[in-house]
């Protein structure tokens, strides 16, 4: 594809992304609390539900695994965590959260198809015995107006891929901030972590894989174990993001 043929589709991408930031919005106060780190890994490639949960286990650290399930099904080129994985994740207090089914550009989709989409991936999660997610990370953290709308009303909250702080004000539970913590942007992770020490308040950081051989999305086990070191010698709790929307939102309204 040349740099021309994907200029429009650049253009459409920014401008439903920049509407739907501004739509359907589920204001909240922010709760002073923290300092507080939600650390998300999406599509759970196996490297993560094994290298990565065991690191996590070792600085006694959660996280939530933002699931497709219908990745597992599909050649992919990589392997995704199996039922026996979640299940073992959910055993040692992590969060499954939802990520769609079929891992679908939701800004490209039908209210109609985006619905059955979060539908099949409920329906596999009961097939699989895992309670339903109440969290949501948004595939390819593309939006547009109406999968907005319809993830906002569906979860506890949904997670956007756009760094930001929960520092007091008000934030969107139907577009969290996220910064992503890769290899190219581990070190700012870091940082990230110093100031949530020295000023307070609560983050998250999203990553993919967890392993010796990172493509641009992923982390390495030595940058996931830096940053899990930081956290504890600056006494960030890193958790869930049920537990961050509990702590930093404990007003909120019911879901509509
Ligand atoms: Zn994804």
């Amino acid at each position: 594809m040349t740099p021309l043929r994907a200029l429009p589709d650049r253009f459409r991408n920014a401008a439903a992304g920049y509407l739907a930031r501004r739509a359907f919005r589920r204001m909240q106060p922010v709760s002073a609390s923290g300092p507080l780190l939600a650390l998300g890994f999406d599509d759970v490639p196996q490297s993560t539900a094994h290298i990565g949960a065991e690191l996590l286990s070792a600085h006694g650290a959660n996280a939530t695994f933002y699931v497709s399930a219908g990745l597992s099904r599909t050649d992919t080129g990589w392997p995704c965590a199996t039922h026996e994985d979640l299940v073992a994740l959910v055993g040692e207090g992590h969060e499954i959260g939802c990520h769609g089914y079929a891992h679908i550009d939701y800004s490209k989709h039908s209210r109609t198809a985006i619905r059955a989409d979060i539908d099949a991936n409920a329906r596999a999660f009961e097939a699989m015995g895992l309670r339903p997610a109440r969290n949501f990370a948004y595939p390819f953290g593309r939006i547009a107006p109406r999968g907005k709308a319809l993830c906002g009303a569906h979860f506890d909250s949904c997670r956007g891929v756009r760094p930001g702080l929960l520092q007091g004000g008000e934030a969107d539970l139907a577009l969290l901030p996220a910064a992503p913590f890769d290899q190219g942007t581990a070190q700012d992770a870091l940082q990230l972590i110093d100031r949530l020490a020295r000023d307070g308040g609560a983050a998250m950081l999203f990553s993919h894989a967890v392993t010796p051989s990172p493509s641009p999305y992923d982390c390495t086990p030595k940058q996931l174990e830096t940053l899990l070191n930081r956290c504890a010698e600056h006494g960030v709790s890193v958790v869930t993001t049920a537990e961050l929307v509990k702590r930093c939102f404990p007003g909120r309204s019911r879901r509509p």
